[in-house]
């Protein structure tokens, strides 16, 4: 332990050649502790540990080396004008000649009489073997380098060297009881750091990330615990089932529900006469006919005085569910206001539509029986806390029906979404086809077009998705704006709109509204529209740049179309240049949301499922899908963990 002793909180600043340009550049890695730091975790690991002997070294391999560089030199290639850095290394085997290019600034850092270790592919030529392609460090020892996610600026080497001053101050601190430290098998967490940056080998790399992961599991299990705890004092308003309510709302309705449907609804209705509050999860893939069923809860609240909210997380998903909801509820007399941007925060009506504009500060109810939130994982756990503390209720709190699609197998759902009870809706209402998805490269493009020009020639609407906004810097990627003026001089006469975040809530509104009524032909959009938008005369999806996206996404924004009876058509274009297309491929047989988001899981890791935002998630899903048997033994030891919490 070096003499400098630092804590895991303070500044990243404290450690040696960490100005404020760097401190900056690390910012941006979220970087801004020596804890950030020591928690930033290796992307992957390189491996230097076997170190050949320079005149072992063969041909078409790649090799690390501990050489001494003899000499070292440029000079400028005759023909091609580049600068060629060349020197030679030796140990007592034998020596080796290397070349760099454009790398001049090498004669600087690396001085002749010193020993590196170098890491490269070994070449021959007509003048013997050389080391090409190097990497090279001043360093003691060779083992595993670990490989970081790195910004312009921070390198994984320069990682490497700021981790290795921090290991050398820092004693990282365990609070996991050393029992069930043995109990489980895990490594204290202090070793565990250490052989996340600087393993011998890869078992100490899983070992350490079984210590990290099974902490952020426990620590999770333990936060759901203590919810589920205390919402068992949590008191609500008990709202009575009622019989002529549910008919009468039953017969406005202009489809019969679904066996899906009416066995939620009944679940969350018998929960909702309780006094105990209601979380719970409504759970259903994309078009299963969530809203409805939310409906129903809603108009439960209002019959007996109470007022309910719905909360969506974009303007476009509360314009159209204020329009949903308003014609199931208005034939029962309730009048909705719809509060979004703008809105003038008059709370004394008894149904709310709206967006985060709800949950300001000042916004505060009289009798809020019923909150629902759509797209829950959109919203922070605290956002939605704020609205329970404002309903107005002595005493009491409001129930709360959350809603998602997105897809979480069900022996992870206990986890991520802890004191919750979810209700699955697992059947989609009758009738509806599977979406016909097929990859297409760019030179299919006339296809796609031929596609556009049949759909619209039916009257159906045509949905084009890009993943920017306006053309930038990321070559080749499709953007919203310049994918219009193309589909403009493509298909000429057709009418087209775009819509994005930067627009007015007007503007979108407006957009919507004729693309709803068919005075558009076809939209091109951002992901605006991905959750939750329900236009039935669209039916065809073309997502550009899809290569972009997770596949549970791309189900999410495939799901805006096949919302009628009539067949429905999503294309992929991935970017041009896009190397493999397998993945994309699995929407082309794969209908079903569980199955894709499985595979998201084990492509691309959880982060991809659930964003940022589901907060508490995110650290724990660095590492990727926890092995269930790892999840299983955290929940016991949590289990543990609680009772002992409870006892003191
Ligand atoms: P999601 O679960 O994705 O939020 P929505 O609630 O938006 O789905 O419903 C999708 C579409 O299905 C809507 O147009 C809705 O009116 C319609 N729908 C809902 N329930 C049924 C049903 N039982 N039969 C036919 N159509 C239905
Ligand atoms: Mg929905």
């Amino acid at each position: 332990m070096s003499a400098a002793a630092l804590r895991l909180t303070d500044s990243v600043t404290q450690l040696p050649r960490v100005g404020p340009a760097v401190a900056k550049k690390l910012a941006k890695l979220e970087i801004e502790t020596v804890g950030d730091l020591l928690f930033h975790i290796p992307r992957r690991y390189e491996d230097w540990s076997t170190l050949t002997p320079i005149g072992q070294l063969q041909a078409g391999t790649i090799a690390t080396v501990t050489g001494k560089v003899e000499l070292i030199t440029n000079k400028r290639s005759p023909r091609k004008r580049v600068m060629v850095t060349e020197a030679v290394l030796s140990d007592p085997t034998g020596s080796i000649k290397v070349i760099w290019f454009q790398q001049a600034f090498l004669t600087k850092i690396l001085k002749p009489g010193n020993t590196y270790l170098f890491s490269g592919e070994v070449t021959q030529n007509q003048f013997g073997l050389f080391l090409n392609n190097l990497a090279h460090e001043y360093m003691g020892s060779g083992g595993l380098k670990a490989v970081y996610p790195q910004t312009a600026g921070v390198t994984s080497k320069l990682l490497r060297q700021l981790v290795d001053h921090a290991l050398h101050s820092v004693q990282v601190q365990d609070n996991f009881p050393p029992d069930l430290q043995a109990k489980y098998h895990l490594v204290p967490l202090d070793q565990a750091v250490r052989w996340l940056h600087q393993p011998e080998h890869l078992q100490q790399v899983e070992q350490a990330k079984r210590r990290l992961q099974f902490g952020e599991l426990v620590r999770y299990q333990l936060r759901a615990l203590r919810l589920r705890h205390e919402r068992r004092g949590v008191l609500a308003p008990p709202i009575p089932f009622s019989e002529s309510l549910a008919k009468q709302f039953v017969s406005h309705l202009p489809f019969q529900l679904t066996a899906g449907q009416r066995k939620a609804a009944w679940r969350i209705l018998q929960e909702m006469e309780r006094s105990e509050a209601m979380r719970r999860l409504l759970q259903g893939d994309v078009g299963s006919g969530k809203t409805v069923v939310a409906a129903l809860a809603m108009a439960h609240a209002v019959q007996h005085g109470f007022q309910t909210v719905l909360l969506a997380p974009t303007e476009i998903l509360a314009q159209q569910h204020s329009k949903t909801i308003r014609s199931l509820l208005e034939p029962l007399g309730c009048a909705v206001t719809l509060a979004t941007s703008g809105w003038d925060q008059d709370t004394s009506g008894l149904v709310f539509v709206g967006t985060h504009a709800l949950l300001q500060q000042k916004v505060e109810f009289q009798n809020l029986g019923l909150l629902v939130i759509d797209e829950e994982h959109r919203f922070g756990v605290d956002q939605r806390q704020a609205l329970l503390w404002r309903s107005g209720l002595q005493g009491q709190q409001p129930h709360v029906l959350s809603m998602t699609a997105t897809p979480i197998p069900r022996t992870l759902a206990l986890t991520i979404y802890g004191g919750v009870d979810v209700t699955y809706l697992q059947e989609k209402p009758v009738g509806r086809l599977p979406v016909r998805t097929v990859v297409r490269e760019p030179f299919q493009r006339g296809q796609t077009l031929q596609e556009i020009e049949r759909a619209v020639a039916q009257g159906n609407g045509v949905f084009v998705v890009c993943p920017l906004i306006s053309p930038s810097d990321l070559l080749g990627v499709s953007s919203a704006q310049a994918e219009s003026k193309r589909l403009k001089v493509e298909l000429p006469g057709k009418r087209i709109g775009v819509l994005h975040g930067r627009l007015s809530t007007l503007e979108k509104q407006q957009l919507m509204v004729d693309f709803h009524g068919g005075s558009l032909d076809i939209l091109v959009s951002t992901t605006v529209i991905e959750v939750g938008v329900d236009v039935p005369r669209a039916t065809l999806m073309i997502i550009e740049g899809a290569e972009r996206f997770g596949l549970a996404q791309l189900h999410q924004l495939r799901g805006r179309v096949g919302r009628s009876s009539v067949a429905s058509t999503c294309i992929l274009h991935p970017t041009p240049g896009t190397q493999s297309l397998e993945r994309l491929r699995l929407l082309e047989t794969i209908q079903n949301g569980y199955q894709l988001a499985e595979h998201d899981l084990r492509l691309r890791g959880m982060g991809e499922l659930f964003g940022t935002k589901q907060s508490g998630t995110e650290e724990w899903l660095q590492f990727g899908l926890p092995d269930l048997a790892l999840v299983e033994e955290a929940q016991a030891a949590a289990q543990e963990l609680w009772e002992r919490q409870q006892k003191k």
